[in-house]
């Protein structure tokens, strides 16, 4: 018989802003969620409910990180992402209690294998060769709500090399955080632990290696990272 070893179970989590680490159970995701990135990409805001998608939570990866160009693609996309961090959870939650489920906000970013992506539009295929790809999912230190506030017009911004590519405001979201909580919860029993990707501005673009990455909202921990060689 042949002999396997496993590696421990990885626990994948996230720094928390203070102190402590915020365990990671599922990463659910918020497609065309600000109207003047979902006009970019050629469809129309209003004509739809919220697109949910998700990532293997081992996607997770934290700021400061220097990660590999990924396999299988040429044509890699940031897209800056204001992340939700659930404490507890549950089923048919209301979006006014929605909020007391929130442990805290991260800055994150929800990195796209955008030729990928178009393919699988164009066959009407799952996105998970898309968006589900290891290192996928860089996130910064979580926020607590009671220790930051965060405005409905706080400022998310995208740098690239220094230079300014994302630059809008929560409030330009088409769905809140209220909403898309109320909105999973109807298709998903929440769980303390998960973690909700709600959709970029317009202004995604591709990276290439070497590339450093500064991801901010409001004043909250900033995410960077920066691109290496191919994995
Ligand atoms: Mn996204």
């Amino acid at each position: 018989m042949s002999k396997y070893v496993f590696e421990p179970p990885r626990v994948v989590s996230v720094p928390v802003h203070g102190g402590g680490l915020f365990p990671v159970r599922r990463i659910f995701c918020i497609g065309r969620n600000y109207s003047a990135h979902v006009k970019e990409m050629g469809n129309d805001p209003k004509s739809s409910p919220p697109i949910f998608f998700g990532k293997p939570a081992d996607a997770i990866t934290p700021s400061g990180a220097k990660i590999p160009y990924p396999l299988h693609t040429r044509d890699l996309h940031y897209e800056a992402e204001l992340v939700v961090a659930l404490k507890s959870g549950g089923v048919h939650i209301l979006q006014d209690d929605a909020l007391g489920h929130v442990f805290g906000y991260a800055a994150g970013c929800d990195l796209t294998r955008r030729d990928l992506q178009r393919e699988a539009k164009e066959r009407g295929a799952p996105w998970m060769l898309a968006k589900g790809f290891d290192h996928s999912a860089p996130i910064g230190a979580i926020a607590r709500i009671e220790d930051f506030t965060l405005a409905d017009d706080a400022r998310i911004t995208l740098s690239l090399n220094g230079a300014t590519r994302q630059d809008a405001t929560l409030n330009e979201m088409i769905w809140s955080v209220p909403e898309i909580i109320e909105s999973l919860a109807e298709r998903f029993e929440l769980k303390p632990g998960d973690l909700i990707y709600t959709g970029s501005p317009e202004g995604v673009g591709p990276l290439q290696i070497g590339d450093k990455v500064e991801i901010t909202i409001g004043d909250m921990p900033a995410l960077t990272f920066t691109m290496t060689e191919l994995q």
